[in-house]
C-alpha cells in the first residue's frame, strides 16, 4: 500500500519511504487541546462502560504456552473486524501521564529509541551513558538477531528500559493491512506472535517482561491494541517523531529535542549509524540537562502516575 502524505522522507524502520507523520503529533492550540481532552475522556468512558473487549492485562496469559495463548486470544478476537488504522488510536500512549510530569514544575520528557533492524549507532548509547541520561529502547526481532551481544549489553544496564518492538517488525494488524508499504501481521495469531514471542524473548534477555510495545511504523488497528493490552503490553506511540525515521540532519534533530515540552515522548532511532540522530543528541542533550529537563524511562512515568492515583 502506498503511503499518503509527505515526500522523500525515510520511515522509522530505516528504508527510504514516505514519512507522513508531522514532527509533532500533538495539537498545540489550547482550544484544540481542550477538545482533544474532552474527546479522550469520552473515549475512555466509552471503553470503560461499553466496549466488551477492552480488558486490562491478564497476567495468567503470559504464563500460558504460546500455542495455548494464541488459541485463547484467537477465540476471543477472530470474529472482530477492525475499523480503525493509525499511529495514535485510543489506548495508545502518546504522552506521559499528567501526574508523571508535574514533579517540581520541571519539564519531564521520555527519550525512546527504536532498534528496528540493520545497524547500531553505538555513539548514541555511549553519549547517554556519558551524560547518565536514561532512555527506553524498543528492540525488534531483526535487530536482536543481528546484535545479540549489544542487546545483552543494553539489557544489563539499568540506565535503559528494554521495550518490545515486535518479533518481525510489522505494523500491528489482524488483517494484513500495510503501512508505508510494509505489510502488517495478517491475523490475530500473527499479531499475538509478533507481540508475545518478542516479549518472551526480551523477558529472557532482561529477566523482566517488557511493559511497552511499539508497532513497526506506529500503525495499529484497534483489535491489535486490545490484544496487546490483554498481554500487558502498553501500545506506545510518540508525541514527537524527533528524527523523522532517522532522516533528519543533526541540526533538525537538535531543534526538535530542544523544543520538547512537558510530557513529550520523543521517538528516535538507534539503528542508523549514518543518520543525524547521534550528532543531534550530542548537540542538544547538554543544553536540555542545563535547563533542568527531567528525562525518564517510560516505566518511571507510569509508576509515578500509578502512585499519584493511589
Ligand atoms: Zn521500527
Amino acid at each position: 500500500m502506498a503511503a499518503a502524505g509527505g515526500q522523500g522522507r525515510i520511515a522509522p524502520w530505516g528504508t527510504p519511504r514516505l514519512w507522513p507523520l508531522p514532527a509533532r503529533v500533538s495539537v498545540p492550540s489550547p482550544w484544540q487541546c481542550r477538545t482533544r481532552d474532552v474527546l479522550a475522556l469520552l473515549a475512555a468512558l466509552f471503553v470503560l462502560l461499553c466496549a466488551p473487549t477492552a480488558r486490562s492485562a491478564e497476567p495468567e496469559l503470559a504464563a500460558l504456552p504460546l500455542p495455548e495463548l494464541t488459541a485463547k486470544l484467537n477465540a476471543r478476537y477472530a470474529s472482530q473486524q477492525p475499523t480503525q488504522w493509525g499511529p495514535a488510536l485510543p489506548g495508545t500512549l502518546t504522552r506521559l501521564p499528567a501526574s508523571a510530569m508535574t514533579k517540581n514544575g520541571l519539564v519531564t520528557v521520555a527519550l525512546t529509541f527504536d532498534a528496528c533492524g540493520g545497524g547500531y549507532d553505538a555513539s548514541i548509547i555511549a553519549l547517554l551513558r556519558e551524560l547518565r541520561v536514561p532512555a527506553t529502547l524498543f528492540l525488534a526481532g531483526p535487530w536482536l538477531n543481528a546484535h545479540p551481544s549489544e542487546a545483552a549489553d543494553l539489557a544489563a544496564d539499568p540506565l535503559f528500559e528494554i521495550a518490545n518492538h515486535g518479533a518481525r517488525h510489522r505494523p500491528a494488524s489482524v488483517t494484513g493491512r500495510a503501512a508505508y508499504g510494509i505489510r502488517g501481521t495478517r491475523s490475530v495469531a500473527g499479531f499475538v506472535d509478533e507481540v508475545e514471542s518478542n516479549a518472551r524473548r526480551l523477558a529472557a534477555l532482561t529477566g523482566a517482561r517488557p511493559r511497552f510495545y511499539r508497532a513497526a511504523t506506529l500503525f495499529c488497528d484497534e483489535v491489535a491494541v486490545r490484544i496487546a493490552a490483554d498481554l500487558g503490553q502498553t501500545v506506545t506511540g510518540c508525541t514527537v517523531a524527533a528524527d523523522a525515521g532517522a532522516t533528519l540532519p543533526a541540526p533538525a534533530v537538535a531543534r526538535n529535542l530542544l523544543a520538547a515540552r512537558n510530557g513529550d515522548i520523543l521517538l528516535l532511532h538507534v539503528n542508523k549509524p549514518g543518520a543525524g540522530t547521534g550528532a543531534g543528541l550530542r548537540s542538544a542533550l547538554p543544553e536540555l540537562l542545563r535547563r533542568g529537563v527531567r528525562l525518564v524511562r517510560l516505566s518511571e512515568a507510569a509508576d509515578a502516575a500509578g502512585a499519584a492515583s493511589r
